[in-house]
Protein backbone atom coordinates (compact mmCIF):
# COMPACT_ATOMS: atom_id res chain seq x y z
CA UNK A 1 0.00 0.00 0.00
CA UNK A 2 1.29 3.47 -0.68
CA UNK A 3 2.42 5.32 2.23
CA UNK A 4 0.40 8.08 3.33
CA UNK A 5 0.63 11.54 4.55
CA UNK A 6 0.24 13.25 8.25
CA UNK A 7 -2.39 15.69 7.44
CA UNK A 8 -2.99 18.26 9.84
CA UNK A 9 -6.31 20.41 10.04
CA UNK A 10 -6.16 23.60 12.24
CA UNK A 11 -9.35 25.21 12.45
CA UNK A 12 -9.44 29.26 13.12
CA UNK A 13 -11.71 28.58 15.91
CA UNK A 14 -13.26 31.97 16.64
CA UNK A 15 -16.68 33.78 16.95
CA UNK A 16 -18.82 33.21 14.73
CA UNK A 17 -16.92 31.05 12.77
CA UNK A 18 -16.40 27.84 15.13
CA UNK A 19 -20.06 27.11 14.86
CA UNK A 20 -19.36 25.62 11.40
CA UNK A 21 -15.72 24.46 12.17
CA UNK A 22 -17.19 22.22 15.41
CA UNK A 23 -19.83 20.37 12.88
CA UNK A 24 -16.48 19.95 9.91
CA UNK A 25 -14.38 18.75 12.81
CA UNK A 26 -17.19 16.09 13.88
CA UNK A 27 -17.53 14.77 10.16
CA UNK A 28 -13.39 14.29 10.21
CA UNK A 29 -13.59 12.61 13.41
CA UNK A 30 -16.33 10.17 11.86
CA UNK A 31 -14.31 9.44 8.55
CA UNK A 32 -11.65 7.02 7.75
CA UNK A 33 -9.96 9.52 7.00
CA UNK A 34 -10.11 10.79 10.46
CA UNK A 35 -7.42 8.58 11.34
CA UNK A 36 -4.77 10.18 9.54
CA UNK A 37 -5.40 13.64 10.28
CA UNK A 38 -4.37 15.90 13.65
CA UNK A 39 -7.03 18.30 14.51
CA UNK A 40 -5.93 21.96 15.92
CA UNK A 41 -8.78 24.35 17.29
CA UNK A 42 -6.31 27.40 17.88
CA UNK A 43 -9.02 30.00 19.74
CA UNK A 44 -6.68 33.17 18.78
CA UNK A 45 -4.06 34.46 16.15
CA UNK A 46 -1.43 33.62 18.11
CA UNK A 47 -2.40 30.10 19.27
CA UNK A 48 -3.03 29.81 15.74
CA UNK A 49 0.49 30.65 14.17
CA UNK A 50 2.08 28.48 16.97
CA UNK A 51 0.08 25.44 15.77
CA UNK A 52 0.51 26.09 11.97
CA UNK A 53 4.48 26.25 12.94
CA UNK A 54 4.24 23.23 15.32
CA UNK A 55 2.58 20.84 13.02
CA UNK A 56 4.47 21.96 10.15
CA UNK A 57 7.62 21.76 11.51
CA UNK A 58 6.40 18.19 12.88
CA UNK A 59 6.56 16.99 9.13
CA UNK A 60 2.47 17.37 8.85
CA UNK A 61 0.93 19.03 5.50
CA UNK A 62 -1.19 21.64 6.85
CA UNK A 63 -4.59 23.04 6.08
CA UNK A 64 -5.81 26.15 7.94
CA UNK A 65 -9.07 26.71 7.77
CA UNK A 66 -11.60 29.66 8.11
CA UNK A 67 -15.73 29.72 8.24
CA UNK A 68 -17.25 33.23 8.35
CA UNK A 69 -20.35 35.05 7.89
CA UNK A 70 -20.33 38.16 5.55
CA UNK A 71 -19.88 40.71 8.20
CA UNK A 72 -16.42 39.19 9.83
CA UNK A 73 -14.99 38.43 6.12
CA UNK A 74 -12.34 41.07 6.72
CA UNK A 75 -11.33 40.13 9.75
CA UNK A 76 -10.77 36.60 8.43
CA UNK A 77 -8.75 38.23 5.16
CA UNK A 78 -6.44 40.54 8.00
CA UNK A 79 -5.72 37.28 10.35
CA UNK A 80 -5.13 35.53 6.68
CA UNK A 81 -2.55 37.86 5.82
CA UNK A 82 -1.12 38.30 9.64
CA UNK A 83 -0.68 34.50 9.77
CA UNK A 84 1.03 34.64 5.96
CA UNK A 85 3.37 36.94 6.69
CA UNK A 86 4.61 35.44 9.74
CA UNK A 87 5.45 31.66 8.39
CA UNK A 88 8.52 32.11 7.63
CA UNK A 89 8.01 30.23 4.25
CA UNK A 90 6.77 27.15 5.27
CA UNK A 91 4.21 25.92 2.87
CA UNK A 92 0.20 25.67 4.08
CA UNK A 93 -3.06 25.62 2.00
CA UNK A 94 -5.32 28.19 3.84
CA UNK A 95 -9.20 27.54 2.70
CA UNK A 96 -11.93 28.83 3.58
CA UNK A 97 -15.62 27.76 3.43
CA UNK A 98 -19.31 28.84 4.68
CA UNK A 99 -21.89 31.22 3.39
CA UNK A 100 -20.27 34.06 2.19
CA UNK A 101 -17.36 32.36 0.70
CA UNK A 102 -19.96 30.62 -1.02
CA UNK A 103 -21.84 33.42 -2.19
CA UNK A 104 -18.55 35.88 -2.58
CA UNK A 105 -16.61 33.07 -4.27
CA UNK A 106 -13.85 35.44 -6.16
CA UNK A 107 -13.92 38.16 -3.72
CA UNK A 108 -12.93 35.34 -0.62
CA UNK A 109 -10.20 33.87 -3.16
CA UNK A 110 -9.11 37.42 -4.04
CA UNK A 111 -8.64 38.07 -0.04
CA UNK A 112 -5.78 35.64 -0.62
CA UNK A 113 -7.61 31.99 0.40
CA UNK A 114 -5.77 28.72 -2.06
CA UNK A 115 -9.51 27.46 -2.10
CA UNK A 116 -12.79 28.01 -1.38
CA UNK A 117 -15.10 25.71 -0.32
CA UNK A 118 -18.44 26.28 -1.88
CA UNK A 119 -21.72 24.89 -0.54
CA UNK A 120 -22.25 22.23 2.20
CA UNK A 121 -18.47 21.65 4.22
CA UNK A 122 -18.18 18.04 5.09
CA UNK A 123 -17.85 16.08 1.44
CA UNK A 124 -15.91 19.04 0.34
CA UNK A 125 -13.37 19.01 3.27
CA UNK A 126 -13.24 15.08 3.35
CA UNK A 127 -12.46 14.90 -0.20
CA UNK A 128 -9.75 17.34 0.02
CA UNK A 129 -7.97 15.62 3.14
CA UNK A 130 -8.30 12.45 1.54
CA UNK A 131 -6.06 13.53 -1.43
CA UNK A 132 -3.77 15.08 0.54
CA UNK A 133 -3.39 12.28 2.62
CA UNK A 134 -2.93 9.82 -0.77
CA UNK A 135 -0.48 12.45 -1.97
CA UNK A 136 -3.07 14.08 -4.11
CA UNK A 137 -3.37 17.58 -5.75
CA UNK A 138 -6.03 19.41 -3.39
CA UNK A 139 -6.79 21.97 -6.20
CA UNK A 140 -8.76 19.16 -7.92
CA UNK A 141 -10.99 18.44 -4.76
CA UNK A 142 -14.97 18.29 -5.96
CA UNK A 143 -16.64 21.70 -4.52
CA UNK A 144 -13.37 23.58 -4.43
CA UNK A 145 -12.99 26.93 -5.82
CA UNK A 146 -9.69 28.46 -6.88
CA UNK A 147 -7.72 31.31 -8.94
CA UNK A 148 -6.23 30.13 -12.13
CA UNK A 149 -4.26 32.41 -14.04
CA UNK A 150 -6.49 35.03 -12.42
CA UNK A 151 -9.52 33.23 -13.04
CA UNK A 152 -12.22 31.52 -11.17
CA UNK A 153 -12.22 27.70 -11.83
CA UNK A 154 -15.24 26.33 -10.13
CA UNK A 155 -15.00 22.60 -9.29
CA UNK A 156 -18.82 22.27 -8.32
CA UNK A 157 -19.98 22.91 -4.96
CA UNK A 158 -20.97 20.52 -2.12
CA UNK A 159 -24.57 19.59 -1.06
CA UNK A 160 -27.34 17.05 -0.77
CA UNK A 161 -25.89 16.19 2.85
CA UNK A 162 -27.66 13.66 4.59
CA UNK A 163 -27.29 15.17 8.35
CA UNK A 164 -27.62 11.17 10.09
CA UNK A 165 -24.28 10.31 8.22
CA UNK A 166 -22.21 13.14 9.94
CA UNK A 167 -21.82 13.88 13.90
CA UNK A 168 -23.69 17.47 15.25
CA UNK A 169 -20.02 18.08 16.90
CA UNK A 170 -16.55 16.34 17.39
CA UNK A 171 -17.16 14.81 20.71
CA UNK A 172 -14.01 12.91 20.61
CA UNK A 173 -12.04 16.57 20.72
CA UNK A 174 -14.28 17.64 23.00
CA UNK A 175 -15.85 20.18 20.67
CA UNK A 176 -20.04 20.41 21.74
CA UNK A 177 -22.11 22.39 20.13
CA UNK A 178 -25.77 23.01 19.43
CA UNK A 179 -27.56 20.20 17.73
CA UNK A 180 -28.00 20.39 14.03
CA UNK A 181 -31.49 18.71 13.37
CA UNK A 182 -32.34 20.76 10.28
CA UNK A 183 -30.64 21.63 7.41
CA UNK A 184 -32.41 23.82 4.06
CA UNK A 185 -35.32 25.94 4.41
CA UNK A 186 -38.39 25.76 1.85
CA UNK A 187 -39.20 29.18 3.26
CA UNK A 188 -37.81 32.05 1.24
CA UNK A 189 -37.34 34.97 3.52
CA UNK A 190 -35.77 37.85 0.78
CA UNK A 191 -32.93 38.83 3.82
CA UNK A 192 -32.17 35.29 4.65
CA UNK A 193 -28.87 32.80 3.49
CA UNK A 194 -30.21 29.34 4.83
CA UNK A 195 -32.34 28.81 1.56
CA UNK A 196 -29.74 30.10 -0.61
CA UNK A 197 -26.95 27.89 0.99
CA UNK A 198 -28.50 24.58 1.94
CA UNK A 199 -31.07 24.50 -0.61
CA UNK A 200 -35.03 25.28 -0.41
CA UNK A 201 -35.83 21.87 1.07
CA UNK A 202 -35.93 20.68 4.65
CA UNK A 203 -33.55 17.57 5.77
CA UNK A 204 -34.33 16.39 8.82
CA UNK A 205 -31.77 14.47 11.39
CA UNK A 206 -33.38 11.76 12.56
CA UNK A 207 -34.80 10.46 16.05
CA UNK A 208 -32.29 8.53 17.20
CA UNK A 209 -29.50 10.00 15.73
CA UNK A 210 -30.83 12.86 17.35
CA UNK A 211 -31.36 10.67 20.60
CA UNK A 212 -27.87 9.67 19.88
CA UNK A 213 -25.69 12.52 20.37
CA UNK A 214 -27.71 13.93 22.39
CA UNK A 215 -26.53 10.92 25.08
CA UNK A 216 -23.35 11.42 24.03
CA UNK A 217 -23.00 15.10 25.31
CA UNK A 218 -24.99 14.23 28.18
CA UNK A 219 -22.23 11.05 28.49
CA UNK A 220 -19.74 13.95 28.15
CA UNK A 221 -21.10 15.88 31.39
CA UNK A 222 -22.85 18.75 29.71
CA UNK A 223 -26.11 19.87 31.44
CA UNK A 224 -27.37 21.68 28.38
CA UNK A 225 -28.88 20.94 24.74
CA UNK A 226 -29.77 23.41 22.10
CA UNK A 227 -30.93 22.61 18.84
CA UNK A 228 -30.05 24.39 15.16
CA UNK A 229 -32.85 24.45 13.03
CA UNK A 230 -34.16 27.14 10.71
CA UNK A 231 -37.74 26.77 12.04
CA UNK A 232 -38.13 25.02 15.33
CA UNK A 233 -41.70 23.64 15.05
CA UNK A 234 -41.03 22.28 11.40
CA UNK A 235 -39.24 19.29 12.75
CA UNK A 236 -40.78 16.19 10.49
CA UNK A 237 -42.26 17.84 8.20
CA UNK A 238 -41.71 18.60 4.44
CA UNK A 239 -43.49 21.69 3.69
CA UNK A 240 -45.20 24.47 5.92
CA UNK A 241 -47.26 22.18 8.02
CA UNK A 242 -46.53 21.22 11.48
CA UNK A 243 -46.38 17.73 12.83
CA UNK A 244 -46.62 17.88 16.16
CA UNK A 245 -46.70 13.69 16.82
CA UNK A 246 -43.06 14.08 15.26
CA UNK A 247 -41.75 16.74 17.26
CA UNK A 248 -42.98 14.59 20.60
CA UNK A 249 -41.33 11.82 19.24
CA UNK A 250 -38.01 13.66 19.03
CA UNK A 251 -38.13 15.84 22.32
CA UNK A 252 -39.41 13.11 24.13
CA UNK A 253 -36.37 10.81 23.46
CA UNK A 254 -33.85 14.09 23.91
CA UNK A 255 -35.58 14.58 27.01
CA UNK A 256 -35.02 10.69 28.15
CA UNK A 257 -31.59 11.12 26.39
CA UNK A 258 -30.93 14.42 29.01
CA UNK A 259 -31.92 12.38 32.08
CA UNK A 260 -31.32 12.95 35.15
CA UNK A 261 -30.61 16.50 35.91
CA UNK A 262 -30.20 17.50 31.82
CA UNK A 263 -31.90 20.53 30.60
CA UNK A 264 -33.75 20.68 27.06
CA UNK A 265 -33.91 24.13 25.48
CA UNK A 266 -36.22 24.27 22.71
CA UNK A 267 -37.60 27.03 20.04
CA UNK A 268 -34.99 29.37 22.01
CA UNK A 269 -31.66 30.62 20.90
CA UNK A 270 -29.71 29.80 18.84
CA UNK A 271 -33.34 29.13 16.84
CA UNK A 272 -36.30 30.48 16.24
CA UNK A 273 -40.21 29.74 15.73
CA UNK A 274 -42.59 30.89 13.20
CA UNK A 275 -45.57 32.54 14.30
CA UNK A 276 -47.90 30.59 12.58
CA UNK A 277 -46.81 28.36 14.12
CA UNK A 278 -47.54 29.20 18.01
CA UNK A 279 -50.73 27.37 18.57
CA UNK A 280 -52.12 26.52 22.20
CA UNK A 281 -51.10 22.58 20.84
CA UNK A 282 -47.70 23.41 20.38
CA UNK A 283 -46.98 25.30 23.38
CA UNK A 284 -48.68 22.73 25.53
CA UNK A 285 -46.24 20.62 23.44
CA UNK A 286 -43.43 22.58 24.72
CA UNK A 287 -43.93 23.19 28.41
CA UNK A 288 -44.23 19.17 28.63
CA UNK A 289 -40.58 19.04 27.51
CA UNK A 290 -38.52 22.23 27.24
CA UNK A 291 -36.68 24.03 29.69
CA UNK A 292 -36.62 27.22 28.46
CA UNK A 293 -39.36 30.12 29.69
CA UNK A 294 -38.65 32.18 27.01
CA UNK A 295 -39.85 31.54 22.86
CA UNK A 296 -38.09 33.40 20.04
CA UNK A 297 -40.78 34.01 17.02
CA UNK A 298 -39.80 35.91 13.61
CA UNK A 299 -41.82 38.95 13.68
CA UNK A 300 -39.70 40.81 11.53
CA UNK A 301 -41.44 43.77 10.43
CA UNK A 302 -44.79 45.33 11.66
CA UNK A 303 -45.75 47.11 8.00
CA UNK A 304 -47.97 44.32 6.05
CA UNK A 305 -46.50 45.73 2.97
CA UNK A 306 -43.17 45.17 4.28
CA UNK A 307 -43.92 41.78 5.38
CA UNK A 308 -45.63 40.60 1.73
CA UNK A 309 -42.35 42.32 -0.07
CA UNK A 310 -39.86 40.50 2.36
CA UNK A 311 -41.97 37.25 1.59
CA UNK A 312 -42.31 35.93 5.04
CA UNK A 313 -45.70 34.58 4.20
CA UNK A 314 -47.41 35.41 7.64
CA UNK A 315 -49.04 38.73 8.59
CA UNK A 316 -48.92 40.99 11.69
CA UNK A 317 -52.19 39.71 13.46
CA UNK A 318 -50.03 36.05 13.28
CA UNK A 319 -47.32 37.74 15.40
CA UNK A 320 -49.17 39.05 17.87
CA UNK A 321 -51.61 36.19 18.17
CA UNK A 322 -48.61 33.96 18.69
CA UNK A 323 -46.80 36.63 21.61
CA UNK A 324 -50.20 36.21 23.21
CA UNK A 325 -50.19 32.41 23.23
CA UNK A 326 -47.04 32.34 24.20
CA UNK A 327 -47.84 34.88 27.21
CA UNK A 328 -50.75 33.04 28.24
CA UNK A 329 -48.54 29.50 28.11
CA UNK A 330 -45.77 31.09 31.04
CA UNK A 331 -43.71 31.58 28.04
CA UNK A 332 -41.43 34.81 27.20
CA UNK A 333 -41.94 35.70 23.73
CA UNK A 334 -38.81 37.73 22.45
CA UNK A 335 -39.70 38.63 18.63
CA UNK A 336 -37.31 39.51 16.32
CA UNK A 337 -37.55 42.30 13.97
CA UNK A 338 -34.97 43.83 11.23
CA UNK A 339 -34.96 47.85 10.92
CA UNK A 340 -34.45 49.58 7.65
CA UNK A 341 -35.84 46.82 4.87
CA UNK A 342 -35.65 47.59 1.85
CA UNK A 343 -38.46 49.45 0.59
CA UNK A 344 -39.43 50.81 4.07
CA UNK A 345 -41.58 53.97 3.63
CA UNK A 346 -42.08 56.09 6.96
CA UNK A 347 -45.22 54.55 7.73
CA UNK A 348 -43.89 50.96 7.56
CA UNK A 349 -41.16 52.18 10.14
CA UNK A 350 -44.25 53.47 12.52
CA UNK A 351 -45.86 50.03 11.47
CA UNK A 352 -43.06 48.35 13.19
CA UNK A 353 -42.67 50.61 16.43
CA UNK A 354 -46.15 50.57 16.93
CA UNK A 355 -46.03 46.60 16.46
CA UNK A 356 -43.15 46.63 18.82
CA UNK A 357 -45.16 48.33 21.67
CA UNK A 358 -48.15 46.59 20.94
CA UNK A 359 -46.19 42.98 21.77
CA UNK A 360 -44.33 44.50 25.05
CA UNK A 361 -47.07 45.25 26.32
CA UNK A 362 -48.33 41.94 25.89
CA UNK A 363 -45.54 40.90 27.80
CA UNK A 364 -42.92 39.85 25.08
CA UNK A 365 -39.55 41.83 24.40
CA UNK A 366 -38.32 42.80 21.16
CA UNK A 367 -35.30 41.85 19.34
CA UNK A 368 -33.93 44.39 17.16
CA UNK A 369 -31.76 43.66 14.51
CA UNK A 370 -30.36 46.34 11.63
CA UNK A 371 -30.96 44.78 7.60
CA UNK A 372 -27.67 43.82 5.84
CA UNK A 373 -28.17 43.30 2.22
CA UNK A 374 -26.44 39.80 2.42
CA UNK A 375 -24.50 37.79 -0.56
CA UNK A 376 -26.63 34.84 -1.94
CA UNK A 377 -29.90 36.66 -0.49
CA UNK A 378 -32.40 38.49 -3.04
CA UNK A 379 -31.53 41.53 -1.74
CA UNK A 380 -27.65 41.19 -1.75
CA UNK A 381 -27.29 44.44 -3.79
CA UNK A 382 -30.39 46.46 -1.47
CA UNK A 383 -28.98 49.62 0.63
CA UNK A 384 -27.61 49.00 3.71
CA UNK A 385 -30.16 49.14 6.95
CA UNK A 386 -30.47 52.54 8.64
CA UNK A 387 -32.42 53.37 11.80
CA UNK A 388 -33.32 57.48 11.39
CA UNK A 389 -32.91 59.68 14.64
CA UNK A 390 -36.27 59.47 15.40
CA UNK A 391 -36.93 55.80 15.35
CA UNK A 392 -33.55 55.60 17.18
CA UNK A 393 -34.66 57.55 20.04
CA UNK A 394 -37.99 55.38 20.28
CA UNK A 395 -35.78 52.40 20.30
CA UNK A 396 -33.89 53.71 22.86
CA UNK A 397 -37.15 54.79 25.11
CA UNK A 398 -38.21 50.78 24.34
CA UNK A 399 -34.35 49.63 25.16
CA UNK A 400 -34.15 52.04 28.48
CA UNK A 401 -37.98 50.54 30.04
CA UNK A 402 -36.24 46.83 29.60
CA UNK A 403 -38.54 45.59 26.24
CA UNK A 404 -35.71 46.01 24.04
CA UNK A 405 -32.43 44.51 23.26
CA UNK A 406 -29.93 43.59 20.47
CA UNK A 407 -27.58 45.21 18.57
CA UNK A 408 -29.19 46.91 15.90
CA UNK A 409 -26.27 49.76 16.46
CA UNK A 410 -23.30 48.05 15.82
CA UNK A 411 -25.66 46.60 13.06
CA UNK A 412 -25.76 49.40 11.10
CA UNK A 413 -21.71 49.86 10.22
CA UNK A 414 -21.36 45.92 9.60
CA UNK A 415 -24.48 46.43 7.25
CA UNK A 416 -22.43 49.73 5.70
CA UNK A 417 -19.19 47.62 5.47
CA UNK A 418 -20.97 44.40 3.37
CA UNK A 419 -22.79 47.24 0.98
CA UNK A 420 -19.17 48.99 1.08
CA UNK A 421 -17.34 45.64 -0.12
CA UNK A 422 -19.87 44.98 -2.45
CA UNK A 423 -18.53 44.45 -5.67
CA UNK A 424 -20.74 44.35 -9.24
CA UNK A 425 -21.91 40.97 -10.05
CA UNK A 426 -20.39 39.12 -13.13
S1 LIG B 1 -35.77 33.61 7.91
FE1 LIG B 1 -36.15 31.57 8.76
S2 LIG B 1 -38.04 30.90 7.74
FE2 LIG B 1 -37.21 32.58 6.52
S3 LIG B 1 -35.97 31.59 4.94
FE3 LIG B 1 -34.61 32.10 6.66
S4 LIG B 1 -34.52 30.29 7.92
FE4 LIG B 1 -36.28 30.07 6.57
Amino acid sequence: MASKNKVALVLSYQYPGKYALTVLAGAVEADAVGQDVALRFPRDRESLLAAVRECHDAGYRVVVAWSFYSASFPGAVEELAWLRERLEGREVLCIAGGVHATAETEQTLRGGFDLVAVGEGEPVLLELLGRLVRGEDPRQTRGMSKLVEGKVVSQGRGEGVVLDTYPPFAARHGMFGAIEITRGCIYACRFCQTPFLNKARFRHRSVENIARWTRVLRQAGKRDVRFITPTSMSYGTADESVNLEALERMLAAVREAMSPGGRVFYGTFPSEVRPEHVTPEALALLKRYVDNDNLIIGGQSGSERILRATHRGHDVETVVRAASLAVEAGFVPNVDFILGLPGEAPEDVRATLELMRRLSELGAKVHGHTFMPLPGTPYRDAPPGSVDEETQKELDRLASQGRLYGHWKQQVALANGIAARRQPRR
